[in-house]
């Protein structure tokens, strides 16, 4: 069946109107992506009985983690309250870069004119499908951690360091600045003080914990530890206690997050040379996954690997990125 033309040019007229509207409205919502405010909700009336002692209760629409692959638009669904009595007014706080690799936050505050408030929060994780990497170096920082800093800075990559008590405190700092997530190793790493008991480990990691809000200011709960969770050294001198079992708790229980790796360079034993620690690593890359790659920076023949591991990740679409308190953990079994 045909419509009359005049029908037909009357509907286009009226979709593309409809189209501009959208464009704008996206527009606008990209324009103002950092902080920007919106309205839901209808005005209020007359039955709705709106309790002014009831905090706003916002509820996110849509997942409260959303995964967005880098390149790709975000559309922030938004929220919504739950009694729909008032005008709301939503301030969004954070932003999403959708070129970057990471998580990010967006915190809703809510509030009407009664005077209530209310917030939540969503995490968006900007992900390349291809996978990430993150680079980790242990141990350190040491007399190369400055040549692997100038790696990094010439390719913009991010990385992560546990670190210990020991190295110069001006190379945490550029870590630091440069924009590296600077994490906790302990501070002694002498196996057997740390995994002689549970309070020596805490004292450990307390030590170093302090040292690098010394240096940087900032009180840090990402942390790594000796030999992995896996570790079965701690066997040797925890007198049968099972340590590992109880630190694993214990450090969530105190508000730490630790990492493992599931990529070994095998620096630490097994590779002796910059060509083996590259293809220990780029070999083993999950293809559409995290990688956590395990490195030492006090020793120079990983450090020497590096920008070769860089160079291949690049070019073969991963994308880079440091650890947060959002990051997969790589968790391993535990096995003392
Ligand atoms: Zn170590």
């Amino acid at each position: 069946m045909q419509l009359p033309r005049r029908r037909r040019r009357y509907l286009r007229y009226v979709l593309v109107g409809l189209l501009v509207v959208l464009s704008l409205f996206t527009l606008g919502l990209v324009l103002a992506s950092d902080t920007y405010r919106y309205d839901i909700g209808e005005e209020p009336i007359s039955f709705c009985q709106s309790i002014a002692s009831e905090p706003l209760e916002l509820s996110l629409i849509d997942e409260a983690d959303i995964s967005v692959i880098i390149g790709q638009d975000y559309l922030d669904p938004g929220v919504e309250d739950s009694d729909g009595c008032e005008h709301i007014n939503v301030d969004v706080e954070g932003s999403v870069d959708t070129n970057t690799v990471g998580n990010y936050t967006l915190t809703y505050k809510g509030s009407t004119e009664s005077g209530k408030t209310g917030e939540i929060s969503r995490l968006v994780r900007v992900i390349n499908p291809r996978g990430t990497v993150y680079l980790t170096f242990d141990d350190g920082p040491f007399v190369y951690t400055a040549e692997l800093l100038d790696i990094l800075a010439k390719y913009d990559v991010k990385a992560t360091f546990f670190v210990t008590c020991g190295g110069d405190d001006d190379l945490i700092l550029r870590e630091y600045n440069e924009g590296h997530t600077v994490a906790l190793h302990t501070c002694s790493h002498n196996y057997s003080y740390i995994y002689s008991s549970v309070a020596s480990y805490f004292d450990d990691l307390y030590a170093v914990q302090d040292r690098v809000k010394n240096i940087t200011g900032e009180t840090v709960y990402l942390m790594r530890f000796p030999g992995g969770s896996s570790n079965m050294v701690s066997m040797n001198y925890d007198g049968g206690s099972r340590i590992m079992s109880t630190l694993v708790d214990e450090v969530e229980a105190r508000g730490f997050t630790y990492f493992d790796w599931n990529i070994s360079s095998g620096d630490a034993g097994g590779a002796y040379s910059a060509d083996a620690v590259f293809e220990n690593v780029v070999y083993a890359l999950k293809d559409g996954g995290s990688s956590v790659v395990l490195q030492h920076d006090v020793k120079d023949f990983s450090v020497a690997a590096v920008e070769r591991i860089i160079n291949y990740g690049l070019s073969n679409g991963y994308t880079f990125a440091r650890l947060d308190a959002n990051s997969f953990t790589a968790h391993h079994g535990v096995n003392n």
